[in-house]
């Protein structure tokens, strides 16, 4: 672009600014990309990809448990450090994926940080540079916000969660959302003993209500012990131990406490304002359905825009504002239909609308529901319940909401967000012949409201 150093500068090279940069690069345009950190972003260096990793590592507790019932007799020892160790060596593989990508693109990275200094002009930090460019892209993604109470500062993150030593013999977790469930489950199956603290009555606030009774009960039963309608007060360091004070005045003596309250977006000292660019209360870049700022030649996606702060959604929207921008085609997301699973154990898969929703938005519902023994944990004899839940539209029969809670759920859902997003209806659902024997076949044969 004529006047301009790069036609795209991005600032931040996780799961939305490497999609944009690379694609933007693929129609053309000389695009420059900065990262602060390490390329990849949350997703691949600390959120759902080392996270997998842990949670897929936790599971075989479960797994073990249940072998000697399959006729195994297993002899089983888990060590912390082999599985850190492995995980830091995929970790490090897929970052070099990413930036071989970019770099074949034409994408040239730049390993700082890099702010706004007007409408087209980026400074970065380490050398001072100031590229001006025809188009900037805010893809800087969030962080794990911190408590208040006194002590805070001698919990971690779920970043430092990824390099611990040696896994916590007592963890607090605080905080209820999808993060601290993972977690949660996580250290619980890896010989912790796991407290979690959550202010409210039940967790996954957001969630179908139905989901949410589900996967406390299973939380209960399986040994994590919830503290509910409780937050934490203050926070002790005696020693190499920690006490926390709960409002309730209890204390809990533990190892470890992982503060998972909530994520905000990445925009402090950025230089957005002071270019023009309009920022949410919470401090997100305010887009329209392009991504779009309120300065026309500064663009965001991803969690920076605060709309739905996962990868595939950072992704979509970085493809088509590259596609709107220098691909010619104009391209917008759609935000009303977003299959996602929480990978707690059980695991959760929701796509559409929660019952409650449902029930504000239509005039009549009808609602399926079963709650059944998978298969292995009836033969095992595990007490493991499965729930699946259609909402359907009285009216016109569409299927408005799934909601799954069990083994393989994430898996479950991502075909069942296909089907919604063609429109299915119950009979669709009905007519379609059920694959014997599975937990996913409940979904079809589902026959009566409840
Ligand atoms: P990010 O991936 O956060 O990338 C932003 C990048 O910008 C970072 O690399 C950062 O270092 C860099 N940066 C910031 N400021 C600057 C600056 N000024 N200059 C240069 N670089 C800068 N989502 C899912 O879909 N599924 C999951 O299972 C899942 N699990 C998660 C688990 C955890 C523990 C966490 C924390 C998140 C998880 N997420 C998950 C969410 C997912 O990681 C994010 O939605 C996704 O990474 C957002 O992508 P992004 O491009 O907006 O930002």
């Amino acid at each position: 672009m004529a006047g301009y150093d790069v036609d795209l500068f991005v600032i931040g090279a996780g799961s939305g600014g490497v999609r944009a940069a690379r694609i933007a690069a693929g129609h053309g345009a000389s695009v420059m990309v900065a990262e602060e950190d390490r390329v990849g972003g949350t997703c691949v260096i600390r959120g759902c990809v080392p996270k997998k990793i842990l949670v897929m590592a936790s599971r075989y507790a479960d797994d073990l448990e249940a072998a000697a019932s399959f006729g195994w007799t297993v002899g089983a020892r888990f060590d912390w450090q082999t599985l850190i160790r492995n995980k830091d060596t995929e970790i490090a593989r897929l970052e070099g994926l990413y930036r071989t990508n970019l770099e074949k693109a034409g994408v040239t990275i730049v390993a700082s940080r890099a702010v706004v200094e007007d409408a087209q002009t980026v400074r970065i930090l380490t050398t001072g540079a100031r590229i001006r460019a025809g188009r900037i892209l805010i893809a800087t993604g969030g962080y794990a916000v911190r408590d208040g109470f006194p002590g805070a500062e001698h919990a971690i993150t779920s970043n430092e969660a990824f390099h611990l030593a040696q896994a916590p013999k007592r963890i607090l977790v605080i905080g209820g959302g999808y993060i601290a469930l993972e977690f949660a489950g996580i250290f619980a199956r890896l010989g912790s003993e796991v407290t979690l603290v959550h202010r409210r009555d039940k967790l996954l606030r957001g969630f179908d209500e139905d989901v949410r009774l589900a996967v406390t009960e299973s939380y209960e039963k399986s040994g994590i012990r919830l503290a509910l309608e409780k937050t934490v007060k203050r926070l002790d360091k005696v020693g190499a131990r920690l006490v926390a004070t709960l409002s309730d005045g209890s204390e809990i003596e533990i190892d470890q406490v992982l503060n998972a309250t909530g994520r905000k977006p990445n925009t402090d000292g950025l230089g957005l304002r002071e270019a023009g660019v309009a920022l949410d209360d919470n401090g997100a870049v305010v887009v329209d359905a392009f991504s779009r700022s309120s300065v026309p030649s500064i663009f965001a996606v991803g969690d920076v825009t605060g709309r739905a702060n996962l990868t595939p959604v950072a992704i979509r929207e970085g493809h088509a504002f590259a596609d709107t921008e220098f691909g010619g085609k104009e391209v917008k997301v759609n935000h009303a239909l977003i299959p996602t699973a929480v990978f707690s154990t059980p695991e959760i898969g929701t796509v559409g609308l929660t019952e409650a929703d449902a029930r504000k938005t239509h005039a009549h519902i009808d609602i399926y529901m079963t709650s059944f023994r998978p298969m292995r944990a009836a033969f095992s004899g595990r007490d493991q319940k499965m729930l699946m839940k259609l909402i359907v539209d009285k009216a016109s029969d569409k299927v408005l909401g799934v909601h799954i809670v069990g083994p393989e759920a994430g898996e479950m859902i991502q075909l069942a967000g296909v089907a919604m997003t063609m429109g299915a209806t119950k009979s669709d659902f009905d007519r379609t012949i059920a694959v014997h024997p599975t937990a996913a076949e409940e979904l079809v044969t589902m026959r009566t409201p409840v």
